[in-house]
This record gives C-alpha cells, structure tokens and sequence, in this order.
C-alpha cells in the first residue's frame, strides 16, 4: 500500500469544492457559532408568521453550513486517520453540532404547543413549503408529553443506549477468538473481519473452524450479552408504553410514518415463496459435493477463481454503459461525478476502509472506494454512485428542509443501479462459468439483503412480542432463532453446534425494528427496475422523480408515486418471482461447466 502523496490528484477527491482550507473551514464553524444566539430572539414567537418563517429560515441556513462543516472534517479525517489534526476536525464538530441542537432545541416542542394551527400558519407568505414538516410535527403530538416529563425523558435519554453500549464493548473489546485451523493445520488469526473472508473459504475445514470458534466465544459470554439484549427489548417496551404507542413495532415504524402492513406484508410473503431458497440449498450441495449441507458452507462461491481483474478506468466504462437504461440526464451526471472528482478511489496507508458516499446540498457528492481491480469492487462503485445520485437529484430538487430522504429510500438507487449493471454483464457474458458466477454475485443479493434480514425482521418482532409479555429469556431467544433459521434455509440443511445463538451477534438487533427496510428498499429496486424495462419512459420518470422527492412527502408515497406501493405484496412477490428465474438461470449453467 502506497502513501495518499502518491496517489495521483484525478483518482483523489476534491475537497476543495466544500471549503478552500481548513482556515475557511474554521470561519464557517466560527460564523455558526455566532449565529446561534440569534434563535433567543424567537423563543416564545413561532406562533407568529414572521417570526415562525424567520425562525426557520434561520435554522436551515445554519443546517446547510452545519452539514458542510460535517462533510469536510468527516472526509478529512477519512482520507488519512493517522492524521491528529484532521481527527481534531471531528472533534470539533461534534462541539458545533451539540450547541447548534441546543439552540434549536426549542422549535419543535413550540411547534407541537401550536397544534392544528400550525396548518393554518401553513398557509402563510413564506410558510408554505413547510405545509409537510409541519404535519410530520404534528403526527407526534398525541406522543409528546407535558413539557416537565418531556425534559425528564430528555435527561435520561443518555442511559437509552446502555445495553447497546454495553454489547459493544463485549463485541468489539472483550471478545477474543480462538486461531482457526486450516486443511494444512496451519493457525490463522479470527476477528469480526476475517471470518467474513474464512467463510468464503474454498478450505471446508477452515470454514468450520472459524464458524465453531466464533460460536464458541458467544457461548461463553452468553448470559452478559443475552441480559443486554433483553435490557434492549425492555427499553424499547417502556418507551412504547410511555409514550402511548401498543408496541415497540408500532413505535419504531411511525418515526418514518410507516404502516404496520409493509412489515407484516414482508414477512407473509417470504414465508409463503421459500421453494427457490430450498432449491438452492440442494444446488449447493451437489456443487460443493458434500454429503451434509451445513450453514458455514453457504458462502463460499459456487465457481472456483472466477472473480477476474477489471481496473478502474474500465470499471467506470462499463457502469456508465450499464446505466444507460436510467437515460441520459441520469448518465450524463454520473459520467460528469467520476470526471470531476467525486470518487476517491484508491486505497492508501491510513484511509478508511470499506466503502461509502456521503452527500450533503451546497456541493457535488462525494464517494469513498478502496478500488482493488475486482468485479466485486465494480459493483460496490455502481452502489456507491446510485446513493450519490439519489443525494444529487434530491439536492438539485429540495429546499433545505426536505433534503435528506429516509433509510427507507436510502438503499434503492444504490441497488437500482446494482441490477442494471448485473443485466449487462449478464447481456455481453458468454461464458458459462463467468456467468455462474455473476448468478451466484447476484443471488447472494438475494439472500444477504432480502432473505437474511427478513429472517432478522421476524426474530425481532417475536423477540419484542415476547418481551411485551414479559415472557422473554435466553433460551426462548435461541429456539426461536434456529426455528426460522430452519425456515429460511429449508429441510436439507445443517446447523452446527451453537447456531441457536447466531442471534447474539448481530449489532443491528440494537437498533431495533431497522433491518426489514433492507429487504423493503431491495424488493421496491427490483421492482422499479422491472417497470423501467418493461414500461420504459413514463416509468423511468417516475422513479426519477422519487430521487428528486427528498423528503418532501412520506417515504411510503414517494415510492407509491414511483409505480411501487408497499402496502401490498406485489412488489415482494415480483421479487420473488426474480429470485425464482435466477435459481433457474443458475441450474441451467451450471449444467454447462
Ligand atoms: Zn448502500
């Protein structure tokens, strides 16, 4: 690995475009800092139109600046974290970010005291593009308390996150795994991070091995982390019940205005399609050739040294031919983000790993990759370029109030974009085993975003049913994750010692009810990509227009608007009909090599 001085300038991105400097960088941060006072003046006055719209038009002028100095010092502080100086930018920011909650903190409980006059004042010069805003306030009165208990929940908000903290430190400090062992008898080290790429072992032995000691440290630690998930679930049903929700469920989906049927919807109409998923299995294992199917042999790929080089400037080439279904205001941009600089591509000696693109109004995109000359990393960049575009449509579109879009929306361009460029590796890929290996790239999709995370959804909903009855331990917790385990991988596969507690080392279990809007966002993608094949322009506009949407209206009618309505099954059963095609597509190539 190279140091980031050697990169050259047209592979890095071009902070420049945010700020000039880090001087500049900190006058805006002092520029909002003597700003802040100015809110005092509005304290007790939002029932007044002047100063309800001077109010606001404060607060989303300093929210763009906010979000600017936010930008920089985060990408700063990424593209070297050996760097103290620019980690000091964060910590900065995380000072601006706390006086600037401070200071606004009084608008939303005024707000709220207003009520339905609020709709009225909707109505006024300068205050009418706050009409949805204003509803969402409004959605929340009959779950905001009086003023004193209001401030009494805000002070204990600091212990909300206890158990999710708790389990971080055991997870991420605490843990200590036993070295795997290969075919060979060698000795590798296991961490979070290398398991993923043990399990994708051709090495059986070692796939087992690192499944066994990785369960293994979870059953030693299984009462601590079992107590702190219930904590959790405890936490959430308090909350609920405090304020006047049924369920955590309930509680949960309201805060983005979504209703109960989309979750129940998701998982009735898995549970009712699983055949293609059973099928699978019995594929796997007569590939793999082995007698039993277990659970740690369902990620390695079913085609040997398949992933072939693709560098860069090719990768590029190929996601701008992929994209030309989306037309050409949609290409024309992505072409002119990977011209100018959005894409830092590289990887160099104390970059952040992994991949994301982080976009805020006022500048390009940006995207961060660790490019490393694989099909994989093509589709990560497709991914990543679908989020920026979604942020740049959304951006262009948007006032300040309405410029960021849900989680719920979050991951469907970016899987948008995915499927497009699957098709047309698919469409110019003649190769039986390259094209075994796209299908196992593309159903492996499948299974991690859609069938994984509804297995999750399900465990969660139990998980907290059982906690609103007070009926919840360890073990109930374990049964109820093998039994859908069972469910989601069918009949002829196998669970080694200690898969029950698969469930305890998922992270994302504490934020509760926030995996579904995986398999949500990947069913609405596949079907939006199916309407633009099939139904072309009208269609494309369409979904165009949703990545414009921002968050100017409800996530769930953004999407209606787009062609796909998640309060019914259609689109989940569009992709399971996808799915079912690509399983068929798979034993038809795979008969050919
Ligand atoms: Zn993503």
């Amino acid at each position: 690995m190279v140091e980031r001085s050697m990169i050259a300038e047209k592979d890095k991105w071009d902070l420049t475009n945010i700020f000039k400097s880090v001087e500049e960088w900190k006058k805006c941060v002092d520029e909002i800092t003597g700003a802040l006072k100015d809110f005092e003046a509005f304290r007790g006055k939002l029932s007044e139109p002047k100063g309800l719209s001077k109010c606001l038009e404060l607060k989303y002028e300093l929210d763009r600046k906010v979000k600017l100095v936010l930008l920089y010092s985060s990408l700063k502080s990424d593209e070297d974290t050996r760097i103290g100086e620019n980690q000091a930018l964060r910590g900065q920011f995380m000072q601006l970010m706390a006086m600037y909650n401070a200071a606004i903190s009084f608008i939303d409980p005024e707000l709220i005291e207003i009520g339905e006059d609020l709709m009225k004042l909707a109505t006024e010069d300068g205050l009418e593009i706050y009409k949805q805003y204003f509803d969402d306030i409004l959605r929340g009165k009959k779950h905001t308390l009086d003023a004193d208990k209001e401030e009494l929940l805000a002070k204990m908000s600091e212990i909300t996150s206890s158990a999710s903290n708790i389990f971080g430190m055991i997870n991420n400090a605490d843990m200590v795994f036993e070295d795997v062992i290969d075919k060979d008898g060698n000795k590798h080290k296991l961490t979070h991070s290398s398991a993923a790429v043990h399990l994708k072992s051709e090495d059986r032995i070692l796939r087992e091995s690192a499944n066994t000691n990785m369960l293994k440290e979870y059953e030693v630690r299984k009462n601590t982390i079992g107590q702190s998930f219930i904590e959790n679930l405890k936490k959430d049903r308090i909350l609920a019940n405090i304020r006047n929700y049924n369920s955590s469920i309930e509680m949960k989906l309201s805060e983005d205005n979504i209703p109960l049927d989309v979750y129940t919807n998701l998982l009735d109409t898995i549970e009712a399609n699983r055949e293609s998923l059973y099928r699978l299995t019995d594929i796997r294992k007569k590939v793999l050739e082995v007698d039993e199917l277990y659970t740690y042999d369902i990620m390695v790929s079913l085609v040997k040294d398949s992933d072939s080089d693709i560098n860069y400037e090719d990768a590029v080439k190929t996601v701008l031919e992929s994209l030309k279904p989306l037309g050409e205001e949609y290409c024309k941009k992505a072409k002119e983000g990977f011209e100018s600089r959005w894409v830092d591509v590289y990887e160099n000696i104390g970059k952040r790993s992994g991949a994301y693109s982080f976009s805020v109004p006022g500048v390009h995109p940006y995207i961060l990759m660790n490019f490393n000359d694989s099909i994989h990393d093509m589709f990560t960049l497709t991914h990543e370029m679908g989020h920026a575009m979604h942020s740049y449509f959304t951006h262009q579109t948007q006032p300040q109030v309405y410029s960021s879009y849900t989680i719920f929306l979050a991951e469907i361009a970016s899987t948008v974009n995915e499927a497009f460029l699957y098709e047309h590796l698919m469409a110019t890929t003649t190769d039986p085993k390259n094209r075994v290996y796209l299908l196992n790239e593309r159903i492996d999709n499948f299974r991690n975003t859609l069938f994984r995370q509804v297995s999750f959804a399900e465990f969660e909903k139990r998980a907290h049913e059982l906690a609103q009855k007070g009926a919840v331990t360890r073990e109930a917790l374990n049964e109820i994750f093998l039994e859908i385990n069972r469910k989601e991988y069918g009949p002829n596969m196998k669970f080694p010692e200690n898969s029950e507690l698969g469930w305890s080392r998922i992270p994302h279990f504490y934020r509760s009810f926030y995996v579904y809007q995986y398999a949500t966002g990947f069913c609405a993608s596949v079907a939006l990509v199916e309407k633009i094949k099939n139904e072309g322009q009208l269609a494309l506009d369409a979904y165009l227009n949703m990545l414009k949407g921002g968050s100017s209206k409800y996530s769930i009618d953004l999407l209606k608007e787009a062609g796909v309505d998640l309060t019914t099954k259609a689109p989940i059963e569009a992709a399971m009909k996808n799915f079912a095609s690509l399983v068929d597509e798979l034993e038809q190539e795979l008969s050919k090599i």
